[in-house]
């Protein structure tokens, strides 16, 4: 045996104890071999594997570089965080959150608008101005009237939704692919959360795009958010030295933060928030 018949490849679909590999453009069905191999680690969907393409067997797991629990998913490049401007109105609250929540998962998080169309020409550039800062950030912030740059961007990347029900994560993966067509239904209830009864699992490729088939961070809290990690969601405030080296930026003296809490160079919504989340933590 000269070993070419050993692939590698990535988990697009998970059921039961059958795992569908994706190698450059076929698809092999496969299995686990012995447990043992994994070292107690669970094949996952966006693992790349290491496959036996004569027989039809994961031989081996390749070091992930990170792993959601819900959805069971490994390898996310992005948290799609899908906001709609306008019905229902733009949660800034919620917004921080999911930004924090992605960024600490190890996930890049990337900002889709819908529905901006629907504000006032005033009230739009005024919201523009908003996204303006997460960009000047470091937030990739994309509009649904313009996808083909989003679909740049997201080419080859494993990609988790989330988003507010009604902010229209379906009508935008029908706009991706005019093939796939959901109905109005969130997503999930469209691809059929809760109807399985066996473990079942999917990645969806649109254009080279893999789209997890469940909404990620459905549980959005900060239990894994502790008062030493909560910055990483608030990369901005960087930049600035405190005269306290570990300061909370909350009610300590000469705080450089606190005084740049400006509308200009913090936004005022983002560290309005920032305090909520870490009292929210300091209760814990
Ligand atoms: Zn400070």
């Amino acid at each position: 045996m000269n070993g070419t018949n050993i692939e590698v490849g990535k988990i697009v679909k998970i059921v039961s104890n059958l795992y569908t590999v994706k190698v450059t453009n076929s698809l092999y069905e496969c299995r686990a071999r012995g447990k043992f191999r994994f070292d107690k680690v669970t094949p996952l969907v966006g693992d790349m594997v290491e496959i036996d393409t004569k027989e039809s067997y994961i031989i081996n797991i390749l070091e992930r570089k990170n792993f959601l629990n819900r959805p069971q998913i490994a390898n996310v490049d992005i948290g799609l965080i899908i906001t709609s401007a306008k019905k229902p109105d733009i949660s800034y609250n919620l917004l921080d959150k999911q930004i924090l929540v992605i960024k600490n998962a190890g996930i890049e998080p990337v900002i889709c608008i819908t529905k901006h169309d629907l504000l006032s020409f005033f009230k739009r550039i005024k919201f523009k101005k908003i996204m303006k800062y997460y960009e000047k950030i470091g937030f990739k912030v994309f509009y649904n009237d313009d996808l083909s740059s989003l679909k740049r961007y997201l080419k080859n990347k494993t990609v988790v939704l989330t988003g507010q029900t009604g902010a229209g994560k379906s009508t935008l993966l029908n706009k991706l692919d005019k093939n796939l067509n959901l109905d109005t239904n969130p997503i999930s209830e469209a691809l059929g959360r809760g109807v399985h009864t066996t473990r079942h699992t999917e990645i969806h490729e649109i254009d080279n795009i893999y789209f997890a088939d469940t909404p990620g961070f459905s549980s959005l809290n900060l239990d894994d958010i502790t008062k030493e990690n909560i910055q990483i969601g608030f990369p901005e405030f960087d930049k600035y030295v405190c005269d306290f080296k570990d300061c909370a930026h909350i009610d300590e003296k000469n705080c450089t933060v606190r005084n740049h809490v400006d509308d200009h160079n913090i936004l005022r919504s983002r560290y309005e928030n920032y305090k909520l989340f870490y009292k929210e933590i300091k209760k814990w």
